[in-house]
């Protein structure tokens, strides 16, 4: 599942089909010094390359608000 879709609350198979793949994306910008991994369906993959990470973030701020609190809940495993 594409972590933006679910966290903006779009219907993943509306938009990419079903068993549409993700893949997984590195943000820079969120965390200071760390990157974030996170999955991206085809369509946001396209968007985060057309509009760059500042611009997609800001197209999808519910996703970026859970991207900064899951910030201080995992400080391992997800992040490096
Ligand atoms: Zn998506």
């Amino acid at each position: 599942m594409c972590d933006c879709c679910i966290a903006e609350g779009r219907d993943h198979k509306m938009r990419c089909g079903d068993g549409a793949k993700v893949r997984s994306a590195r943000l820079y910008k969120i965390y200071v010094g760390r990157t974030a991994s996170v999955n991206l369906c085809r369509l946001c993959d396209i968007q985060l390359f057309k509009s760059g990470e500042s611009r997609f973030l800001e197209c999808n701020i519910q996703f970026a608000q859970n991207l900064f609190s899951s910030k201080a809940a995992t400080s391992d495993g997800l992040f490096d």
